[in-house]
């Protein structure tokens, strides 16, 4: 409860950003007090220690924290980006946007199969970045055994959709 109220006291809400009607939440004010960085990763790998044979943070901002939950953990780190990033080979998600569709990769034979992993992200909101990093998780046999986050946002569905993967969704803080 401490924890998540210095989260809400640091995490900045700015009204119509990228556009109007959306309120962006900054999160860059918790890299400015290393002593709450600390204690969010502490509280994240709490909850997937013993229980993940590997973490796949996704572009970018899941691997501002992604990457440390794994070296709390001592497990494998995973790359999710955006599709023409990596070098091949690569496995590709291609998944719906508001508009158009976006796509997906990561480095093939990273995630091994059989591996428990999570998937790590800063925010959930529609939940469509993360179904598509837990199918690639899944096209290369591995099983999706959790999904953290920073912020959970309401009214969005996101949980809904993460549903079918049978994995624990936790988030932190919710608005
Ligand atoms: P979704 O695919 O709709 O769940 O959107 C989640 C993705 O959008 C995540 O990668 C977030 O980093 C990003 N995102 C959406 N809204 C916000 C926001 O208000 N602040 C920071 N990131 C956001």
């Amino acid at each position: 409860a401490e924890l998540i109220k210095r989260l809400e006291d640091t995490i900045e809400n700015i009204p119509d950003f990228p556009i109007p009607g959306i309120q962006f939440k900054d999160i860059s004010p918790i890299f400015l007090d290393p002593k709450l960085y600390e204690d969010v990763i502490a509280d994240l790998a709490a909850k997937s220690k013993g229980k993940v044979d590997a973490v796949c943070g996704i572009e970018s901002r899941g691997y501002l924290f992604g990457i440390a939950i794994a070296v709390a953990l001592e497990v494998p780190f995973i790359l999710i980006r955006k599709a023409g990033k990596l070098p091949p080979p690569v496995i590709s998600e291609k998944y719906d946007l508001e508009y158009g569709s976006a796509t997906i990769e990561t480095r093939e034979g990273q995630i091994k199969p059989g591996q428990r992993v999570l998937i790590h992200d800063d925010l959930l909101a529609t939940g469509g970045t993360t179904e598509a990093a837990a199918k690639l998780v899944e096209k290369q046999g591995a099983t999706v055994s959790q999904f953290s986050f920073l912020i959970g946002l309401k009214g969005l569905n996101g949980d809904e959709k993460l549903k079918k993967f049978g994995a624990e969704v936790y988030h932190i803080l919710e608005y």
